[in-house]
């Protein structure tokens, strides 16, 4: 049996009528930057998530550096995040010439280790950006109150956490802001690069909007500088066909967790742990095992094809080597990096699939 990581045609086969009627609605009108149908994408978003305002943007990583400038964050300033994440978490900080701050992960939720965060608060820190990291929340409640003593604005990185909940408390809500991506292979996901910022301050709303379109919420009349970052409405009526579709494919693939929980009982291998009261999404299900690369390629010659998220921690990279940091200043986020794997996951994926990716994992 052949089983890929993810498989996109699977869906788009599913909802084929409706997606391409939207796309053509879009070409018979021409109407290719912004205009109603972007808006009304935004609109149901954010009361999707129940939130005041949704900005669409061009991509999940321009979502957090538009938070970021608009925030006024730059020169001189800290931003702490985690050392396991997708890098636009950082190179986002760094873009607005602050410096990132990474925490070690906690080893039960690969997500930041909030007991790690206060040693890292220095008089420069103006801002925490927790990543809700493969589906599964972020301690948001701890962190916020974190926020709160030191005075630090909190940023949710929202991409791989949509309607992911801690408490009854959606991802992105806690924060000033939350950032989301659309790329194709996220829980909602366009057919190429998106992405959006939600928040309920109308002050950061606006900045953002501005910064987002040139620094001009009116077309020539520019405040300030900004950047070019827009929804685009092909993707934006793309996104808008999706939605509705969301809670149930976030459904499917809380109920193939399920089933890779129950079906895998190989007890060398660990498998993803959802804390209490939370809701994980299960963007990615990501298992440990001392020998990771074995197994991938035991996986891959019975033709199950396997990712890694990621494959070397942030601080670990070569782009971060001017921060002179070693793998032992965050030992679980080193010693990670060489046991996890992610399994194929998508709300489309059978319970046949399913039963075979676990009866291979349980031979090895
Ligand atoms: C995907 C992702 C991003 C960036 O999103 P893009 O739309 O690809 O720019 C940011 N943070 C995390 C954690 C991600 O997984």
């Amino acid at each position: 049996m052949n089983i890929p990581f993810v498989d996109l045609q699977r869906q788009y086969q599913n909802i084929k009528s409706e997606i391409d009627l939207a796309i053509k609605n879009v070409l018979d009108t021409s109407h290719y930057i912004g205009g109603p149908i972007v808006t009304n994408f935004e609109n149901d978003f954010a009361k999707l998530i129940g939130v005041k305002h949704c900005i669409g943007v061009a991509n999940g990583t321009d979502a957090i550096y538009i938070v970021l400038k608009s925030l006024g964050i730059g020169e001189g300033d800290e931003v702490i995040t985690v050392a396991n994440s997708w890098i636009s978490t950082s190179e986002t900080i760094s873009q607005t010439g602050a410096k990132p701050v990474f925490v070690d992960i906690n080893p039960e939720t690969y997500t930041i280790d909030v007991d790690k965060i206060e040693e890292k608060i220095t008089k420069k820190t103006k801002a925490i950006i927790p990543v809700h990291l493969y589906g599964q929340m972020a301690e948001i409640t701890v962190i916020k109150t974190i926020c709160q003593r030191y005075n630090l604005f909190l940023i949710e990185d929202c991409a791989q956490s949509h309607l992911s909940e801690e408490n009854g408390v959606l991802a992105g809500t806690t924060g000033i802001a939350g950032t989301f991506s659309f790329y194709p292979g996220k829980n909602l996901g366009a057919y190429g690069d998106a992405g959006a910022v939600i928040t309920n301050n109308d002050d950061l709303a606006s900045k953002m909007r501005m910064y987002a379109n040139h620094g001009a919420l009116v077309k020539h009349k520019h405040q300030m500088e900004g950047i070019n970052s827009r929804l685009d409405t092909i993707q934006a009526v793309i996104l808008h066909a999706k939605l509705p579709h969301l809670k149930n494919w976030t459904q499917k693939r809380i109920d193939n967790a399920n089933q890779y929980n129950q079906l895998i009982t190989n007890t060398d291998i660990t498998k993803p742990k959802t804390r209490s009261l939370t809701k994980h999404t299960f963007h990615l299900y990501v298992i440990r095992h001392k020998k990771r690369d074995a197994l991938q390629q035991f996986l891959q010659s019975k033709g199950i094809q396997t990712a890694i998220h990621y494959p070397t921690a942030l601080p670990n990279l070569p782009a971060y080597q001017y921060l002179n940091h070693q793998p032992s200043d965050f030992p679980i986020a080193s010693s990670f990096q060489n046991e996890i794997l992610s399994l194929p996951m998508f709300p489309e994926l059978t319970n046949d699939e399913i039963e075979y990716v676990s009866q291979i994992l349980n031979q090895f």
